[in-house]
């Protein structure tokens, strides 16, 4: 029997089970108290401080409580204070990426997975440097400057060694004036050598996703290979940290398990990492189980609607109001527009699920042989742009963050004193403003070139207002770019 000790390093102490059937049935025992509830509102709520706004969060038994409760006034306020929140600390930013597929080799056994190791008839394929170097331009050529790489686990094929040279190779590519910037890594637990090894290479967030935090259905679910191992794949977050990493990025496969389970779980695993390393996790993503070869959603029973979902974002936004949170093109354009309003911060765009699903093909030509799954927003990179300014949201190709060392906690302490209206906010215009002018379409120019003059005025400093017009009109006069505060 393992105690609840969000401090301990042991997975089933941290995402302890019983501590989650204890919060399911203290979250069903007062969904409708209506007094509890309106404290754990107020709590959440952001704050006016004197240097911007500050906010609480939630414990995982509070926000336990609000994803259980079906009042709809409560639901209403829910929803309401996500947007202060994602205003407060985002702002109307919505940071840009794209997932690079390096190879679908894997010795796992994941049920939900196409690249699973029985999958005998999905084509397997692992890009050569060359590959790499043609996606990259591909990619730079849409517009990004920040990608998602993913790999099948496999040790032979697919070894650390062949990710580091891949990260290696799309860092040095320089294409007209394309670059990427940050490359996150969504790649398998693994041992601390090698998240250090990672960290050396120059890497964003690591990401990882927890997939289900239910022991036996983990257990089930990967049946075979060393993913089928929990308590690894679980405590994987702390060797990354300790290999120096200090953005990382949780997700749970929603549809695998039961909701409330996993939500809180995930918010126990958020506590966990602020508990034991002074900062919670950088991301939150949250995928939903999609069709894919060999793969029939209909045989995982916890599929939920779309209310569900958004309302699961929403309080995951409540609970962790530092964090970023990233929806990716597995939903569709009306999910995804909902859940820009529930909080989400991060979206892909243009995103290829296939191994080298970018070099040679058209915007609308997709091939499906090597995919992980279907992708339900489909339209390019450029859509996905004048969308997002056209519901007033700032696309963002900002990086500088992490290149300027503002990572971990003080990535956190930026969102917390408030500065980040005057740094990421004219980061995203002149990011913005690169976008537009090396590849946007006519369009989406014109639609953005106003966004960004309206959007200066709401820089609050002159000082950095002024520069970061001068380096906009830098970028719209000459080839010069990369500009940032
Ligand atoms: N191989 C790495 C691992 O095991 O963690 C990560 C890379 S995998 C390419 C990225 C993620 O895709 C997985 O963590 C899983 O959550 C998700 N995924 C797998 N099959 C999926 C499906 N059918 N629908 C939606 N997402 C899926």
């Amino acid at each position: 029997m393992f105690e609840y000790n969000p401090k301990s390093l042991k997975a089933e102490e941290f995402i302890n089970h019983q501590e989650i059937l204890d919060t399911m049935a203290y979250a069903e025992e007062h969904k409708n108290d209506v007094e509890l509830i309106h404290q754990i509102l107020e709590k959440a709520r952001p704050q006016k401080t004197d240097k911007g706004y500050s906010c609480a969060g939630l414990t995982h038994r509070e926000a336990s409580v609000l994803l259980a409760s079906d009042l709809p006034e409560v639901n209403e306020r829910i929803f309401e204070i996500a947007e202060e929140i994602k205003l407060a600390f985002y702002g109307n930013r919505i940071v840009i990426f794209a997932p690079l597929y390096l190879s679908n080799y894997c010795v796992n056994g994941c049920l939900y997975c196409p690249y699973h190791l029985k999958n005998k008839h999905i084509p397997r394929k692992k890009l050569t440097q060359d590959e790499v170097r043609e996606e990259v331009i591909a990619l730079q050529d849409m517009g990004h400057k920040r990608l998602a790489i993913e790999a099948g686990e496999d040790p032979v094929n697919n070894p650390l060694e062949y990710i580091l040279e891949c990260i290696n190779t799309i860092y040095s590519v320089k294409h007209k004036n394309g670059a990427i910037r940050r490359v996150n890594v969504n790649i398998a637990a693994t041992t601390v050598e090698n998240y250090k090894k990672l960290k050396d290479a120059g890497i964003g967030t690591y990401i990882l996703f927890q997939e289900t935090y239910h022991k036996e259905s983990y257990e089930t679910l990967h049946p075979t290979g060393p993913k089928h191992d929990y308590c690894y794949h679980t405590e994987a977050m702390d060797r990354a940290m300790e290999g120096g990493i200090d953005d990382v990025g949780l997700g749970v496969l929603f549809g695998l398990e039961g909701y409330k389970y996993e939500f809180a779980g995930l918010i126990m695993h958020a506590e966990h990492l602020e508990a034991v390393h002074g900062v919670g996790p950088h991301t939150i993503s949250v995928p939903r189980v999609k069709p894919a070869d060999d793969i029939d959603p209909e045989e995982f029973n916890n599929s939920l609607s779309d209310e569900t979902f958004e309302k699961i974002a929403a309080c995951i936004r409540l609970a962790v109001p530092y964090t970023g949170m990233i929806i990716s093109t597995r939903e569709t354009e009306a999910v995804r527009s909902k859940m820009l309003k529930c909080g989400v911060s991060q979206v892909s765009g243009g995103s290829r699920t296939s191994v080298g699903g970018y070099a040679g093909y058209s915007a609308d030509e997709r091939p499906h042989d090597t995919e992980q799954f279907d992708v339900s927003d489909q339209r390019s990179l450029d859509e996905v742009v004048k969308w997002l300014m056209e519901s007033g949201h700032i696309p963002s190709f900002c990086t500088a963050c992490y290149r300027e060392g503002r990572t971990g906690d003080r990535f956190m302490s930026l969102c917390k004193t408030g500065q980040i209206q005057n740094c990421c906010h004219p980061n995203a215009l002149i990011t913005l403003s690169e976008y537009l002018e090396d590849y946007a379409s006519p369009e989406t120019k014109e639609v953005g070139y106003k966004m960004i003059e309206k959007e200066l005025m709401n820089v609050p400093k002159e000082k950095v207002r002024e520069i970061a017009k001068q380096h906009i009109n830098d970028i719209r006069t000459s080839n010069a770019r990369d500009f940032r505060f």
